[in-house]
């Protein structure tokens, strides 16, 4: 055998591979001249391989018939003769044999089986071809993250091939995966140059492709005419092709076109000339399908009836479990499944927004989605200028204390994802930490419990990071792409419930001002007069209920004028604090109120305490007072004051005892003042003259 001869015939049979994407009929020649010429050299391997790829070609027009014969003989013959290379084309001749009748499991084996022969001999374009089948099939189970990847993989082993009509295919379907991954924009570009080369190249199996696939994007966006345009130039185009398949998925997409338009006689006009001619699987039931569906529409339910039967059969035909309508069960199970998703993390959602204290609900957050997804460590997070606030995290079913971060902590995958402005997704921390920081691996995983996968997430609101999510669990692997989205969306109503907790804390902080400047004297820090009534009242009807007594005390600052004329007004001050500071001393006890009451006039009211032993303390504050040097630029000074106080076991409500009791202490105040000063005047009983309260040791 002329070795040359035979290298010719395998470029020329790989080069048939690649021509099955342009035209079926010029494979279909080419294939056969290399199976004469190998038929003439005795050339096996180029035999066999001729007629695996001719088999290839039956199962893209449709054949399926044929193409289960072709098999069991191509079989057979193999018994005899095995190469690895014949089992690889072998094996994906039936991947696609399989994907085309929808049995996607076994159609995903030999893929793989496939793919794995070709990497063991090395070569490109069938491991390319693999991966570009498994796209394939996770399209059709509309796992379009999965199928991009795939279709990613076959570019970057076609990457090393010379370039060929297989390029522009990747891209056509990588632009499918795009399409259900809605990256409409990117689809279109791709679909775009493809397109042009397509035409330039006179690919017409590939432009038919490609404007079907512009054609679903405009209809998935409900832009109907938009979509006939390409629609009707596909169906002209795919006119003259023996390629079967791709004129049927015009031909039905044609059809649904016309049942969204409510066309329904065309439609059936349609499908009936063009459509019902024997296909395989998928292809079959999907005519049958929309069949039935123009006949329930028109209301012909026996016919409708025949057609769901036809696709049944199919579906019994192929196995339940991997047919078109577990295909088609499983996904709206999926999207029952993300309904009830998404309504679960809309009603956290709303709970979070609705709800002030985050704190509070984060037990909902953390049961609600253990039940999305495992869940061994919760945190949410508040980001201040600096600092990361971890005010709520849950480990394991128990709430930790709050505790910070520094936004520079190089160990804290927080403060990483704060830093940067990233999401943080890792299946293993450990393994991939480095994707994120070189190097890295946060110090909160070196501790007892190790987390593997975690999912981190900066919150916002409008623009600026407030917060940041992190969920993690101890298990490698435990989140999907999909947790991720849900958790998106929580993070959306996170970030605004963050900005409202943080504002109703601020707000809060301002009522507390706010209130803390109504009731405490800015100078003394004693009550306000207001907040003396508030308090006051308080207290007298505790003790009006428990028949304690109340004593009412009233100071005035002797000669204090003075003091603000020698000392100055700043020194004036700085007695009256003094003031503060010793009344709020002595009189600190519950029932004790003491307040500013004027300028240099203090009021204390003080519950179960007798004249008297309210007079012992204000002799005790006096030596206290008296004792105390004061100092200004003018010299050392001392203060006195003169007291006056009354006494009942309370009887009147609380307005008018204290009213009453006050206006005694002033006066006995007054009295104070007309006999010398710096002393104290008390009755216990109103409407009785005072008496000059003197204590042995007084000087
Ligand atoms: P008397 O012994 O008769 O009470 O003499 P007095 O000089 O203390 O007279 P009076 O109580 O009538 O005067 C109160 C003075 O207290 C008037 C005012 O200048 C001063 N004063 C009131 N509020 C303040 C304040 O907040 N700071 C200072 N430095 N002085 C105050
Ligand atoms: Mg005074
Ligand atoms: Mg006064």
């Amino acid at each position: 055998m002329d070795q040359e001869i035979l290298t010719s015939i395998d470029t020329r049979i790989d080069d048939a591979y690649l021509l099955t994407y342009k035209s079926l009929a010029e494979a279909e020649k080419l294939v056969e001249i290399c199976l004469d010429d190998s038929e003439q050299n005795e050339y096996f391997a180029g035999t066999i391989n001729a007629k695996i790829l001719l088999t290839l070609i039956s199962v893209q027009k449709g054949e399926s018939d044929l193409v289960r014969d072709k098999l069991s003989r191509i079989e057979e013959e193999l018994k005899s003769f095995s190469s690895d290379d014949s089992q690889m084309r072998l094996a994906h001749v039936r991947g696609l044999y399989f994907l085309k009748d929808g049995v996607y499991r076994d159609s995903f084996d030999s893929f793989v089986k496939a793919g794995n022969l070709a990497a063991r001999l090395g070569n490109q374009l069938f491991q390319a071809l693999s991966a570009n089948g498994k796209g394939f099939i996770k399209l059709g189970q509309r796992e379009f993250q999965d199928s991009h990847h795939y279709f990613n993989a076959a570019k970057t082993f076609q990457l090393d091939l010379p370039p060929s009509i297989f390029n522009s295919v990747l891209s056509v379907n990588l632009a499918c995966s795009l399409n259900g991954l809605n990256r409409d924009d990117e689809a279109f570009l791709l679909l775009e140059a493809a397109l042009k080369y397509a035409q330039e190249e006179h690919a017409e199996i590939l432009e038919c492709s490609i404007l079907d696939e512009m054609a679903q994007i405009h209809m998935k966006n409900n832009r109907l005419k938009e979509a006939r345009v390409p629609l009707k130039k596909g169906l002209d185009l795919s006119k003259r092709l023996v390629h079967s398949e791709i004129r049927a998925e015009l031909v039905y997409h044609y059809a649904a076109l016309l049942l969204r338009e409510g066309e329904y006689d065309a439609a059936e006009d349609f499908i009936q000339k063009f459509g019902m001619e024997s296909k395989m699987g998928i292809q079959k039931s999907m005519f049958h399908k929309i069949a039935a569906d123009i006949y329930e529409q028109k209301g012909e339910f026996q016919k409708a009836l025949a057609s769901h039967k036809i696709v049944n059969e199919i579906h019994e035909r192929v196995g339940f479990s991997q047919s078109v309508h577990s295909v088609l069960m499983q996904e709206k199970r999926e999207l029952q499944d993300q309904n009830h998703r998404l309504s679960l993390m809309s009603i956290i959602g709303q709970e979070l927004v609705a709800n002030l204290d985050i704190g509070k609900i984060l037990d909902l957050i953390y049961t609600q989605l253990n039940v999305l997804m495992p869940v061994d460590l919760l945190s949410v997070a508040m980001v201040n200028e600096d600092e990361i606030d971890v005010k709520f995290s849950i480990k394991e079913g128990e709430r930790l204390q709050p505790f910070v971060i520094h936004k520079e902590n190089q160990d804290s995958i927080l403060a990483w994802s704060v830093r940067n402005d990233k999401e943080i997704f890792m299946r293993s921390i450990y393994e991939e930490s480095n994707l994120y920081a070189k190097g890295f691996i946060p110090a909160v995983f070196k501790g007892v419990s190790r987390m593997e996968s975690v999912i981190c997430l900066p919150l916002r609101y409008l623009d600026q990071i407030v917060g940041v999510l992190t969920v993690q669990c101890n298990k490698k692997n435990s989140y999907t792409t999909e947790d991720l989205e849900n958790l998106r969306a929580l993070a959306t109503y996170a970030g605004i419930a963050l900005r409202n907790a943080r504002q109703t804390e601020r707000m809060s902080e301002l009522n507390e001002d706010l209130r803390r400047q109504s009731s405490q004297d800015s100078l003394t820090g004693l009550a306000t007069r207001r907040e003396f009534a508030r308090q006051s009242s308080n207290i007298w009807r505790i003790c009006r209920r428990n028949s304690f007594w109340i004593s009412i005390i009233m100071i005035d600052l002797d000669h204090f004028k003075e003091v603000n004329d020698t000392h100055g007004h700043a020194s004036g001050d700085e007695v009256l604090k003094k003031f503060g500071d010793e009344l709020n001393h002595y009189f600190k006890r519950p029932l004790d109120c003491a307040a500013r009451y004027g300028g240099e006039e203090l009021l204390i009211l003080a519950g179960d305490i007798c004249p008297r032993e309210a007079a012992m303390r204000v002799e005790l504050l006096r030596e206290e007072i008296s004792s105390f040097e004061f100092e200004s630029d003018k010299g050392k000074f001392t203060v006195n004051f003169s007291c006056g106080i009354i006494g009942e076991v309370p009887k009147l409500e609380s307005d008018a005892g204290i009213a009453k009791l006050t206006d005694f202490a002033d006066r006995y105040l007054y009295e104070a003042k007309n006999n010398g000063r710096n002393c104290t005047y008390l009755s216990d009983q109103a409407d009785q003259a005072a008496k000059k309260f003197i204590i042995s040791h007084t000087k």
